[in-house]
């Protein structure tokens, strides 16, 4: 199948096409279809370089644009929870690349380690999608600089890595933040009895898929 057969919209279609993604990854393949024009939740068992960055991104960018959402300097409609720094910049960049023929969509990526300040202004300028580390979130959750209460849809990506990483209670701690109508989608390569809990605790009916 191709990206358009999946669903995918012409601006998100021709960014990626620019890139040279010509088909779609057995991932994304499995995963776009259900996340299109449905607000389902998701646990995917997928391992990393198997294109999940474009599964999870490319439904999460089409549906604010699809949906009009402008970026607001509080609450951002998308969530995206990474591990590490360097996989927040990483999947920060990938969906800036994807949304070149999107108007106004603005993705901010917050992590440990850099000048809280800098990240407050930005989100202060507007955001459509967050990407964040857990302790950075959190921090800036206690410090009123940023609300999940518009957020629609919160991706965990690497959720194992997140839990061996000790950031279980900072998760609970973000999920509560999240409005109960949201959809979340989780994705990671192991599944240890705590990816259990979090399903049992925050999410609805969800579909596992395994790639
Ligand atoms: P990810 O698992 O999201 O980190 O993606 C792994 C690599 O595959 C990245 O370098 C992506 O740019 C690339 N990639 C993702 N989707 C496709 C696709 N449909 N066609 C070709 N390359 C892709």
């Amino acid at each position: 199948k191709s990206f358009q057969e999946l669903g995918i919209i012409d601006p998100l279609q021709r960014a990626i096409e620019e890139i040279g993604f010509e088909n779609p990854m057995p991932v994304q393949e499995a995963v776009i279809p259900y996340l299109i024009g449905e607000d389902i939740d998701l646990i995917a068992l997928a391992q990393t370089g198997t294109g999940k960055t474009a599964a999870f991104g490319l439904p999460l960018l089409q549906k604010i644009a699809v949906c009009n959402i402008a970026p607001n300097s509080k609450s951002p409609a998308a969530l995206v929870l990474s591990p590490t720094r360097e996989l927040c910049l990483q999947i920060t960049n990938d969906l800036i690349s994807y949304s070149k023929y999107l108007d106004k969509i603005s993705v901010v990526p917050v992590y440990g380690g850099a000048s809280i300040e800098v990240q407050i202004k930005s989100l202060k300028r507007g955001v459509s999608v967050v990407v964040a580390t857990p302790g950075r979130l959190v921090d800036l959750l206690n410090r009123g600089a940023i609300t999940l209460q518009d957020t629609h849809t919160v991706v965990l990506d690497e959720a194992d890595e997140m839990l061996n990483m000790g950031f279980m209670e900072s998760l609970n701690e973000i999920l509560s933040h999240v409005p109960d109508e949201r959809h979340m989608l989780l994705f990671s390569a192991t599944m240890p009895k705590e990816i259990g809990s979090i399903a049992k605790s925050y999410m609805h009916n969800f579909k596992e898929i395994v790639v």
